[in-house]
Parts: C-alpha cells; structure tokens; sequence
C-alpha cells in the first residue's frame, strides 16, 4: 500500500468504515511510514477532541457560525459587483 492510498483510507479508518482486514493493512502502514502515523495521530486528535466539545456543549453561537460558515461556503459565489 502506498502512501496515498493508506492517507485515502485512513479517513474510512476513522470513520469506522473499514473492514478489519483493512484496518490491518493501514496499521502495518502506519507501523513502516512515519509520517503517515504523523499524520493519522493528527487526525485523530483533532476528531477527538471535536467529538467530546460536541458532547459537552453545543454553544448555539458556535452551531450557528458554523452553519453560517457552511453556507457562505455552498452559496453562490459573489464577491460584490
Ligand atoms: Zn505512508
């Protein structure tokens, strides 16, 4: 597995989307590429710590600037005329 597949992969890893055989493949990855095990620690800190904030406390001005974010983001691109 080369590093651009394991990088691809380690999102459906984190998502729990894979099968076991495929998280043992990506482990053993990990296990010879340092800086894709950089990469995945990264990864999963940053999701770790985003899911316990959402646990404890979902500050409404927080939701409501993230779905403001999300829609500047999809809405129609238009930088003033
Ligand atoms: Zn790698």
């Amino acid at each position: 597995m080369d590093c651009e597949k394991a990088i691809h992969r380690l999102y459906g890893y984190l998502d729990g989307e894979l099968t076991e055989a495929k998280r043992r493949e990506i482990a053993r990855h990990l296990d010879e590429c340092p800086p894709c095990a950089q990469g995945f620690d990264f990864e999963l800190e940053l999701r770790t710590v985003i899911a316990s904030r959402c646990r404890d406390e979902v500050p409404a001005r927080l939701k409501e600037r993230i779905a403001r974010a999300i829609e500047l983001r999809v809405g129609p691109e238009e930088h003033g005329a």
